[in-house]
């Protein structure tokens, strides 16, 4: 290719709100028409930000294409042009951002951009500071109203810049534009092929324990369906067993969903903030309980003596019986965000299990009968035979738990948790939900 060919990363972030659009579909709109005069050069990213951000529409996405083209201006034109047409400008929570990098500058920009997106996975930033790296580095940007939109961008473009990430694959089908807002034809029976005949490349596609479609959005937004797994081929392939209402256009992006990017192990309580999401260990210090709304909730204690409520909230199914079987003294890592002071947990590896008891009234040396009790705190008496004691009796009973990794189902999968099919290496049994 000759040198009049420049490279160029796009950005974007920001532009949808709850009523319409998404950020993927810009993307996948840009790139199909970009191709007109520019080539794509690598797969489209769709990266998951920070899960505990409370600015985001949905699933706190952003994206980024990779380009070649002869005339750069067009392309910046064209894109900035689309971004202020389309983006929902109305939306108050709507700040649009775009950055454009040349060529020139990839290696000059990518360790500072590449720390900016695995920070913008795991942290809170401030607009501030994303328009003044933007600033230092020299880059091309372009921002709307408060231009929150920027961080996003800016780590899209950290992700295309950044080869190290583990990385998977989505398929995203968009519908026509008349039909959005309407509810979507999507076969349930073909997902559930689909995923029959492509299962464990592919995950999350429908809950089969729950007998629910999980890949297909029910907001006004453009996205039909979307197919996730382990490479480009494998989504593709099952994307090609599903029936649906018309396709208006696909794309399949290179993502870190699936990857647990936004985990920080932190080996205590104290040092853990809200709007992080963490991995934990601690001893389980007392019973779960089961609160209004069917949320189940137990505290975890750590080496030094604090703890934290970790919950699985109704939406996690039957991932709450299992959370229901540890009892205090199972020794347990949790994965999840914490708000409000509760990790909410995406997944679980229990370590130690405590040893469970269940009590007997004594028996009796002279019948052989069990006691009955004689009154609250004054042990235990045979009314029979006039002997007492105050020793109750204990026996070790079975745990109805293994030591081992355990999930929430996929209904209620958070975009970064990664599967525990994606699990390798594990010095624990693991216990894909599916
Ligand atoms: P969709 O999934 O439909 O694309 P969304 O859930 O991605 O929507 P956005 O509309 O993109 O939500 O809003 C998220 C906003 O939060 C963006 O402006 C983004 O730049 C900003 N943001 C993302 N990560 C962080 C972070 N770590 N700290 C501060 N702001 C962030």
């Amino acid at each position: 290719m000759s040198s009049e060919y420049t490279k160029m990363i796009i950005g974007i972030d920001d532009t949808d709100s709850r009523e319409g659009m998404c950020t993927t579909y810009l993307c996948a709109l840009l790139r199909d028409e970009l191709s007109s005069f520019a080539k794509i050069i690598a797969d489209p990213i769709l990266v998951r930000l920070n899960p505990t951000i409370p600015y985001k529409t949905r699933g706190n996405a952003s994206v980024a294409l990779f380009v070649q083209c002869r005339e750069p201006e067009k392309v910046v034109e064209h894109v900035t042009q689309r971004v202020a047409s389309m983006a929902c400008m109305d939306n108050e929570n709507t700040n649009p951002g775009i950055v454009f990098i040349t060529g020139e500058q990839f290696e000059m920009v990518r360790n500072r951009l590449s720390d900016f997106f695995r920070r913008a996975v795991k942290e809170v930033i401030a607009i501030d500071e994303a328009k003044k790296l933007a600033c230092d580095l020299g880059l091309r940007f372009k921002i709307f109203k408060n231009g929150r939109g920027l961080i996003g961008a800016l780590s899209a473009c950290g992700a295309m810049l950044d080869p190290e990430w583990d990385h998977t694959y989505e398929y995203l089908a968009y519908r026509e534009k008349d039909a959005w807002g309407t509810q979507r034809i999507v076969d349930g029976k073909s997902l559930f092929e689909a995923d029959l005949h492509t299962y464990p490349d592919t995950w999350d596609t429908v809950d089969l324990r729950n007998d629910m479609v999980v890949c297909v959005p029910h907001s006004g937004d453009p996205v039909l369906y979307g197919i996730r797994g382990k490479d480009a081929s494998s989504v593709e392939k099952a994307a090609s067993f599903v029936i649906s209402e018309p396709v208006e256009r696909i794309c399949t992006y290179r993502t870190n969903q699936g990857t647990d990017m936004h985990l920080i192990a932190v080996p205590k309580i104290s040092e853990i903030e809200e709007m992080h999401s963490y991995i934990l260990e601690g001893n389980v210090c007392c019973e779960p309980e089961t609160i209004r709304g069917g949320h189940t909730i137990f505290p975890l204690q750590d080496d030094e003596g604090d703890t934290i409520d970790c919950a699985a909230f109704e939406p996690t199914k039957n991932f709450r019986e299992m959370i229901r079987k540890i009892i205090p003294g199972d020794r347990v890592v949790v994965y999840g965000s914490v708000t409000e002071k509760t990790i909410n947990i995406e997944k679980i590896k229990v370590i130690r299990l405590a040893a469970k008891y269940e009590t007997f009234n004594p028996v009796c040396p002279s019948c052989g009968k069990r006691m009955k009790s004689a009154g609250s705190g004054q042990g235990y008496r045979c009314k029979k035979c006039g002997t007492s004691s105050s020793v109750t009796e204990k026996s070790k009973i079975e745990r109805e738990l293994e030591p081992g990794f355990y999930e929430v189902p996929p209904c209620a999968r958070r975009h970064l948790a990664k599967q525990l099919l994606r699990f390798e290496k594990e010095n624990v049994p693991v216990f894909p939900a599916r």
